[in-house]
């Protein structure tokens, strides 16, 4: 059992975290799903490579809730971590002046949670414990377990797990226990994770039964990995496009017409502008518009 102290320069990072980050509480939920999609991304580009050359199997990310273990757990089967690189990526975050930092930009948790690195440690807004169970890619790789109460302590040691990738557990605290919702994750995961490029499961997929919902077997997935936009236009019919359109704005007439963007030059973009019809009582809403990142 390894125990140590995580690298940073200011006494103790937590405080800082939970008390000053609290606006955006949400966003660890992001940043965790992120990292285990990168996670994903990247093995699936070493395979393609000739660098892995075992099984991927099945790639998806979970996103679990426990309520009676009080736990949130994000699973991927991604390139996975050893003890060395959670040394290096999770014990050693560089993170000088993190005080003063935090002081200056306490409105904008996102700027400072993007600029250092931080992500990770977004989930200790929310939890009082936090586990990573990982069983790295690589030949001969031991499963480890890295385990933390919030404080700068944290310990690591074997793991008994026998599956490639990473299991993020969060204890999730009194404070936050709304995450343990499958509807506010579900939300959570809607606004965040709609089109990442790789299937993320929460949860069952529901029916009607008997006066009530009930969860089926089928696990349900919580994002589209192909939008319309990403697809060529040759291959897309009037349909497509309009069905596309009334997903993302269900209450809205179908648009008049539409370009599909596809530019490479100064920049890269791909898009599909709509324009709605205009009505002479057109209702200008100016909070609508979604934008989506790689
Ligand atoms: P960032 O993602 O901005 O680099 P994070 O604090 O979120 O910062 O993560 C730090 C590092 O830890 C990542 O760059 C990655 O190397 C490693 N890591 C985090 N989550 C995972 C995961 N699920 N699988 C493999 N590596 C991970």
């Amino acid at each position: 059992m390894q125990k140590g102290q995580i690298g940073v320069t200011t006494e103790n990072i937590f405080p800082v975290i939970k008390k000053f980050l609290y606006s955006d509480h949400e966003i660890f939920l992001r940043e965790l799903v992120s990292n285990a999609i990168d996670a994903t991304q990247k093995l699936k580009t070493l395979a393609s490579f000739g660098e892995f050359k075992g099984e991927l199997g099945e790639m998806d990310v979970r996103v679990k809730v426990d309520k009676e273990a009080g736990t949130l757990t994000v699973s991927d089967r991604g390139i996975g971590m050893t003890a060395e690189d959670i040394d290096k990526y999770i014990n050693q975050i560089a993170f000088s002046g993190a005080e003063e930092f935090v002081n200056k930009y306490k409105d904008t948790a996102n700027a400072i949670i993007g600029h250092f690195g931080l992500g990770f440690y977004s989930a200790f807004m929310v939890a009082k414990k936090v586990e990573i169970r990982s069983l790295s890619y690589k030949e001969g790789a031991e499963a480890v377990c890295w385990e933390c109460d919030g404080s700068p302590e944290y310990s690591m040691g074997p793991a008994d797990k026998t599956e490639r990738g990473t299991d993020i557990v969060l204890y999730i605290d009194d404070d936050n226990k709304e995450f343990l919702e499958q509807a506010r994750i579900d939300t959570l995961l809607k606004k965040y994770c709609r089109f990442l490029p790789v299937p993320v499961i929460s949860g069952k997929v529901q029916e009607w039964k008997d006066g009530k919902y009930v969860d089926t077997d089928k696990d349900k997935v919580v994002n589209d990995t192909e939008p319309t936009w990403t697809k060529k236009p040759s291959e897309l019919t009037d349909e497509d496009y309009r069905k596309f359109y009334r997903e993302l704005y269900p209450s809205q007439e179908d648009p008049l017409f539409w370009i599909h963007l596809n530019v490479d030059y100064p920049f890269t973009l791909t898009g599909i502008l709509f324009f709605p019809k205009i009505k002479s009582n057109l209702d200008i809403r100016k909070d609508r518009i979604q934008l989506y990142c790689n």
